[in-house]
Order: C-alpha cells, then structure tokens, then sequence
C-alpha cells in the first residue's frame, strides 16, 4: 500500500494560522513582533529565499525590516547594522541571510547577533542551550521536521532514527531534537555520514529515516523497513528539458520506489521546505511573547 503523504504545506498553513492569532493577541497589547532581515549581495536564491521570509511576515501579521545591503559591505559595517538592531526594542529577531560574502566572516557575525533575537538558532548559546535540554530557539529546519512528526502522529518515543547527514543546520541538530529527554524526543538515534561504513544497513533498521545529504536517491527503496516514515529534507535541483526553467526539484530519496514501501513521506517540494519559515515565524513570535513576561 502507498504511504501517507505528509503534506508540509497544510501542516505549514495551519501552523501560520496559529501563530497569526497569537500575533494578534500581541498586537492588542501593544507588541508588534518585529524581524530585521539581512541580505548582504545579490546572490539569486538568496534574494528568493528573503523575499519570501518577508512575505511570509507580512501575511501573519509580523514587522519585517529589509535590509538589502551591497556584497562591498565590510564586515565591521554589517556587524554595526547588527548592532543597531541587537538595541532596537521594535526587533525581537534578526536574520542575517547566509552564506555572506568571503570576505565576511560567518561565526563572527552570528556571535555579533543577541542571542535574545536570534531567530535562526544558530548562536552557540542557542546550539548549548538546545544540547542541554534548556530553552532555546531552535533552528528552524530540523525543528520544521519535528514539528511534521509530531503533528502526523508517528511515534517518537522509543522509535529508532537513521539521520542522513550531519551538518550543523539540520543533520546535528535534528539528531539533538530527537534524543532529548522530551515528548518531542525519546528516539533512539544513528547519525550517518559520508564515512558511515554501511548506509543501507543502518537505514534499513529505522522505524523514522530523515535524509539530509543533499544527493538524489541517497535512500532507495531497497533500503527502507517496510512501514518505516520518511522525512525528506534534501533539495536538490536535477535537469529537466521539460521545464521551462531547465530543472525540477528532487530530495535526496527516490521518492516513487520509497512511497511504495514506506508508511508516511515528505514529498519534495512541498514537505520540509514550507515548514522551514515557518518555524523562522515561531520563533520571532515567542522572541516578542517573552518581553511581555519580562
Ligand atoms: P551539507 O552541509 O552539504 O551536509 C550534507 C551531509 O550529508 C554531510 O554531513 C555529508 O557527510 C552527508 N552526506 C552526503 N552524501 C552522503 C551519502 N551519500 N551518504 C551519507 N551521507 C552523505 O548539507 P545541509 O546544509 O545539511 O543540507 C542537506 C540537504 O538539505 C540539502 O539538499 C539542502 O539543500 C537541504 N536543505 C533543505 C532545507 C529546507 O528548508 N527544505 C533547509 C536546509 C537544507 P560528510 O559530513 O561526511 O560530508
């Protein structure tokens, strides 16, 4: 039998409805939730990506400050920007777009960012707190894949998960989410990389596989459990004559062989990716909730 299809959008459009409400009970005290977007350059899917961080703010009701600035920009100049922002009470959560320019130095200026309005949970005091079970503002992809799994209802705990990839915006992190000792946690976890010995092997124990190589086809069906909920996280752009841009969209797991063996799947596009900004929206939200508790 097919599986299930996880419908990121639906899930995505249900979560932005939410936090709309919460934007208005906000705004009827006085609190506009405010992020300051940061793009350095013109780099094309960079500009995309922004531009719908901007839209996506717009439609719930947030502040959005644009601030597209020139790939000449120094570093100490961005690091005032950032600055200026860190003491302005109107912003709860800056985005500066990556990647920056090389002649800017990425850590330095995510260590610049108050880890107060970091949004995008990439300030080592927000990776610590997130690795010590402590509050913390998590990022937005891995936690968009948690937020899939739960509000689909596959079961965390006790559950065995093969993490495709461990890279620090998604494969580390979605490994922490899910062996915490939380209801969003409780699995059982197996992080695989390029050096991993046996892929299949470790994947064809999984009850839950999320792939995040960023190659096509990394997960076949042959070695999927049957019954097993795949969480495709890859985005990859493949040629395609057919398209009148020249390419389609493909994640990192044959997605027609796997949907015949697995139980739940993301498609790609249309999975992860619309969870993505959202969980950006979540965060700026709870940044602005929390000067009321102050
Ligand atoms: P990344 O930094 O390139 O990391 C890829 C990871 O996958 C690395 O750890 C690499 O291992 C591992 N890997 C690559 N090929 C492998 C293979 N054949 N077998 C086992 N492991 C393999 O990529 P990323 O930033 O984590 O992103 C991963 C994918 O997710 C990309 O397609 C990206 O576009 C997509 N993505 C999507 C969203 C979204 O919103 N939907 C957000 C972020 C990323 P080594 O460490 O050994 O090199």
């Amino acid at each position: 039998m097919a599986a299930q299809i996880i419908d990121g959008k639906q899930i995505a459009a249900q979560m932005r409805e939410e936090l709309k409400q919460k934007v208005a009970a906000l705004k009827a005290k006085g609190v506009t939730p405010g992020l300051a977007v940061v793009l350095v350059g013109d780099d094309p899917a960079s500009k995309s990506y922004v531009t719908a961080k901007e839209k996506a703010c717009e439609e719930i009701g947030i502040y959005s400050s644009d601030n597209r600035i020139p790939a000449t920009t120094t570093q100490n100049e961005l690091l005032a920007i950032i600055d200026t922002f860190n003491k302005d009470p109107k912003i709860h959560g800056i985005l500066v777009q990556l990647p920056l320019p090389k002649h800017i130095n990425e850590d330095a200026v995510l260590l610049a960012i108050d880890p107060k309005k970091d949004v995008d949970g990439f300030h080592p005091v927000n990776v610590g707190r997130m690795v010590v079970g402590q509050e913390a503002y998590l990022p937005c992809t891995p936690h968009g894949v948690i937020q899939l799994l739960m509000r689909s209802g596959v079961k965390l705990d006790g559950a065995e998960v093969v993490v495709v990839g461990r890279s620090n915006i998604v494969g580390k992190p979605v490994a922490n989410m899910l062996i915490q000792k939380a209801p969003t946690g409780n699995a059982t976890v197996t992080i695989c990389h390029t050096r991993t010995k046996n892929l299949a092997e470790h994947v064809r124990r999984a009850d839950i596989v999320i792939a995040a190589a960023g190659r096509p086809n990394t997960i076949t069906a042959e070695m999927v459990k049957p019954g097993a909920v795949v969480i495709d996280v890859g985005v990859n752009r493949i040629d395609d004559a057919s398209k009148k841009s020249g390419f389609r969209l493909v994640g990192d797991v044959d997605f027609e062989g796997v949907k015949e063996k697995a139980s739940q799947i993301t498609p790609v596009p249309g999975g992860v990716g619309p969870m993505t900004i959202t969980m950006l929206l979540f965060n700026t939200v709870q940044s602005a909730e929390k000067t009321l508790s102050k």
